[in-house]
């Protein structure tokens, strides 16, 4: 049995881990995949406090070297139930049982996909969702990015610098992104906007070759591109909780600011949290306040 059980290694989960572990408690991390969360792939962070600039590798580095160093333990399971005794709780995971008195859910979100016929497929062969993973492999090519918000205006500034052409395809005419990104794209020679548009087919032999894009009017253009970067958003990970954690129809865990959910013991943190920003800065807040809640209620 340990103190806190946190699911999810991303900036809320690690933030947790610090603030319970500065407070003496027995933490367990559990981690599908590998530390670091959303973040990691953001290439340049620039609002976060302190750091003018620093990579969302470094920042995920630094948190969970951090971490570590103050006695969390991590463990790289994926949870997929979380069971209420009580007084106490049992995570399950695909290998294993862990019990604690209290849990935090930081598990965040994944990639929303596009939805069109072979993106499956294609994902590695042209098709991708990390910019600054996969960037490098299209150098001097020509690729495009789908989506308006934050995630999709870096990722095409990202990728001005390696790739001959971008296009960046938005279903509206205004992004939901910085208007200092989009700024900063509109000076970039090899960057073109493509507005009121949907990427609807991806044409590959065994690689994507290009793809084809309508307008509001119906108009189909073909693009050849051999690099899609789709940025359409996320979808919370909250679906193996949902017998102790309310959701909304969007699927965000619903909880007020001090990340109680409906079930004692059991705190919600991060993007998968019901909220109107979703940022770094959030994210590490909701970590600090769950682990503190979660603290209050072993103590109480
Ligand atoms: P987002 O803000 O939810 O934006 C998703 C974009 O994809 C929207 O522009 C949306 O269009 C479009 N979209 C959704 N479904 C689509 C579909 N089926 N086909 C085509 N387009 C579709 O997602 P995000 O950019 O991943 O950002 C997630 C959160 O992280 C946001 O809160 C964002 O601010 C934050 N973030 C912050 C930073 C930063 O501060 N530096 C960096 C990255 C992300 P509509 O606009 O028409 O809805």
């Amino acid at each position: 049995m340990v103190d806190i059980i946190i699911i999810g290694a991303g900036a809320a989960g690690m933030t947790a881990a610090i603030y319970a572990r500065r407070a003496s408690k027995t933490v367990l991390v559990l981690e599908a995949m590998s530390y670091g969360g959303q973040i990691i792939n953001t290439p340049d962070i620039e609002n976060y406090p302190v750091a003018a600039h620093i990579s969302g590798f470094d920042f995920a580095t630094k948190v969970y070297e951090q971490a570590k160093a103050l006695g969390a333990e991590f463990k790289f399971e994926k949870a997929v139930e979380i069971r209420d005794n009580g007084d106490s709780k049992t995570v399950v995971t695909a290998k294993n049982a862990y019990e604690a008195k209290a849990v935090i859910i930081a598990t965040g979100s994944e990639n929303r996909k596009l939805g069109v016929e072979g993106e499956d497929k294609l994902v590695g062969r042209g098709v991708s969702y990390c910019a600054t993973c996969d960037g490098a492999f299209f150098r001097n090519k020509k690729v495009a990015v789908v989506g308006g918000g934050n995630t999709a205006l870096e990722d095409a500034l990202y990728l001005a610098d390696i790739a001959e052409t971008v296009y960046l395809i938005h279903r509206r005419d205004r992004f939901r992104g910085e208007d200092s990104t989009v700024e900063k794209l509109r000076q970039r020679a090899n960057v073109q906007f493509v507005y009121n548009s949907q990427v609807t087919r991806l044409n590959a032999d065994k690689r994507l070759q290009s793809i084809e894009v309508t307008d509001k009017q119906g108009n189909v253009t073909t693009l050849e591109v051999s690099g899609l970067f789709v940025a359409v958003g996320r979808i919370p990970e909250n679906q193996n909780f949902a017998s102790v954690v309310e959701l909304d129809g969007a699927g965000y865990a619903l909880a007020a600011e001090n990340c109680r959910t409906k079930t004692p013991g059991v705190f919600v943190a991060g993007d998968n949290r019901v909220k109107e920003v979703r940022q770094l800065v959030t994210a590490t807040a909701d970590g600090a306040v769950a682990a503190t809640e979660a603290i209050k209620f072993i103590n109480a």
